[in-house]
């Protein structure tokens, strides 16, 4: 086939659609985020459809028809096995809703795509759910360019020392003498701000491994997740974060 191109997909949502078919909205390494239709796959018989099962990285061949892309064949890299409980399917379920609302159709990006790879790969592995939302929730603030200052305050530029505030109106660090100007400033602690340095700088194989309590980890999940809902201006759905 002429217009048949192989890539690789992570399945974010999947809907049923007329007698037997799916529509599958994957991200993808060659094209972004596209929806194709996956014919006849709720047919027993079907040999495509075990895997664009949701949340699975495959290996997809695909056509570009007039309106939609056709999968045409497909292969299982990674299938998504959650390790836990309900708490992993959730997370997936927030990370492609923020994607799915936040990146147009046909755009293709592989720094997302390697963020998506390398946190989808993670599902299932047993980590810790906050590592992994709060890398996601980092990474993503600094693929959309809205990283917050983590270095100097805001408002006097003076490295804050002791106590540290971060607020999500100033976007970044206060000092003391400066958090009555940012009603929302909030104390953070100095390990949390050099963990989330920490998570712009290097990949989750890395990150999983730095030393961190649950303190400060928690604190890091609040304040990235909190940061990147206010930044990305979209209704979520999920109340995980
Ligand atoms: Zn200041």
């Amino acid at each position: 086939m002429i217009n048949s191109h192989h890539t690789i997909g992570i399945v974010l949502k999947r809907n049923n659609y007329g007698e037997a078919d799916r529509l599958v909205v994957v991200f993808t390494e060659k094209f972004g985020k596209i929806t194709l239709i996956a014919k006849g796959v709720r047919r027993l018989k079907s040999k495509i459809a075990g895997s664009i099962e949701l949340f699975s990285i495959s290996d997809l061949t695909v056509s570009k028809g007039k309106n939609l892309f056709v999968l045409t064949a497909s292969s299982m890299i990674k299938p998504f096995k959650p390790h836990q409980d309900l708490a992993e399917i959730k997370l997936a379920s927030l990370i492609s809703e923020i994607i799915i609302k936040t990146i147009p159709d046909e755009s293709p990006n592989n720094k997302v795509f390697n963020l998506l790879y390398e946190s989808f790969s993670a599902f299932g592995l047993g980590l810790k759910l906050n590592i992994l939302s709060s890398y996601f929730a980092s990474s993503y603030i600094y693929l959309s360019g809205v990283s917050p200052n983590l270095d100097t305050c805001i408002q006097c530029g003076s490295k804050p020392k002791d106590t540290i505030f971060f607020s999500n109106l100033g976007n970044g660090l206060l000092d003391k003498d400066c958090t009555s100007l940012f009603p929302d400033a909030q104390e953070i602690t100095q390990n949390t701000v050099k963990a989330w340095r920490f998570s712009i700088e290097n990949d989750l194989t890395r990150f999983r491994l730095l030393k961190i309590s649950n303190n400060d980890l928690n604190q890091l999940t609040y304040f990235t997740t909190n940061y990147l809902k206010q930044n990305i201006q979209i209704t979520i759905k999920s109340d995980l974060l």
